[in-house]
């Protein structure tokens, strides 16, 4: 079902995530935090972003411990440690962070065999003249730089790589356990819901400055190299410290086509609410795609696509392309999911 403008827009106001930015928002103009946001998978992420926050820490090194207890996690299989493969059965991990203050990025992509690329990514920030390293380059520089290269690649991770492998096709030679009466073998495999995932982590420290990290292990086999939105500083995460934070799960491609998390950013500065703000690069993805395999019988995009985002004011909010979902947030009182918007049922 699509939602016209109007309803949406009515929709929002009701909702319960309106309820929730309004106890967010200060009297103030400039919000000094604590404040996290994160994907749901980001509950605890939050949590330990804003223990952090108290205990003093800067935005950036406050997301990154967050977002490191994802990455370590084996039974996240869409970050780090634990994550997906690609199409060989390789773990290649994404990572971006930005630092509100001064203006500064790091990235990784196509990272292998280092648990922690949202590190990694700091450390390009801090000791490089560079923004983005990927593959063996940014292995190589993480080895410098001390990190431990370790095997990924857990036993269940191992084991929905090889399911995918045998059900691909049954014209190769990987085949599902079968018997002799079997003929059709090897019905595709869909990649569904559970195959996308990504963190994503913004916050607003005591100072009241803004920083964002993504980290990611992207697209379950992917093309080996395939590099998705979440170390492309403009489209899986954006911030700037005058305005807010943005970033975003999903589809990576469409992120990498429409530049979504700068837009959002660039939509609040214009005074877009985060909400509204999320929500028009929802309709600007929708608008955007014309691929008939990427629709669904409603001419609506048949992927998913989820927003999160924050403003200096400390209001935060959430949306995505396709259906109800939850994004978590952290502040003075606690940690919690909050509902999200959406375009279309
Ligand atoms: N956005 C990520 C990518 O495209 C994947 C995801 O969030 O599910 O790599």
């Amino acid at each position: 079902m699509i939602r016209s403008t109007h309803t949406r827009r009515e929709f929002i106001r009701n909702s319960a995530v309106a309820g929730t930015m309004a106890a967010l928002r200060p009297t103030t103009t400039s919000f000094a935090g604590p404040l996290a946001i994160a994907s749901k998978n980001g509950l605890g992420a939050v949590a330990r972003a804003v223990e952090e926050i108290n205990q003093g820490a800067d935005a950036l090194d406050a997301v990154i411990a967050g977002v490191n207890l994802v990455e370590e996690d084996p039974d996240d299989l869409t970050v780090g440690y634990g994550g997906l493969p690609n199409a060989e059965g390789v773990v290649e991990l994404d990572s971006a962070v930005i630092h509100g203050p001064t203006c500064r990025a790091g990235a990784v992509a196509s990272l292998q065999g280092i648990k922690y690329p949202s590190r990694v990514a700091k450390v390009v920030l801090e000791r490089t003249d560079h923004v983005l390293l990927v593959g063996d380059g940014a292995q190589q520089f993480a080895r410098t730089h001390g990190f431990t290269q370790e095997d990924l690649l857990t036993n269940q991770a191992r084991e929905l790589w090889v399911q995918w492998r045998e059900n691909l096709s049954n014209r190769d030679d990987y085949l599902p356990p079968h018997g002799p009466d079997d003929v059709d073998l090897g019905e595709a495999i869909m990649r569904n819901e559970e195959h996308w995932g990504t963190i994503h982590c913004s916050a607003i420290d005591l100072q009241g400055n803004i920083s964002s990290v993504t980290t990611t292990s992207g697209l379950a086999f992917k093309l080996p190299g395939r590099v998705g939105d979440s170390p492309i500083i403009g489209a899986g995460l954006y911030c700037d410290n005058e305005v807010g934070a943005a970033g975003s799960t999903g589809r990576g491609e469409a992120n990498l086509e429409n530049c979504s998390s700068f837009l959002i950013v660039e939509r609040m500065r214009m005074g877009d609410s985060p909400q509204d703000a999320c929500i028009y690069a929802c309709e600007r993805i929708t608008q955007n795609t014309h691929l008939a395999r990427l629709k669904n019988d409603e001419n609506e995009p048949a992927f998913n696509v989820s927003f999160y985002a924050l403003n200096k004011h400390g209001d935060v909010a959430g949306a995505r392309i396709r259906g109800a979902g939850q994004m978590a947030v952290a502040d003075q009182n606690g940690a919690r999911l909050i509902e999200m918007a959406y375009l279309f049922e």
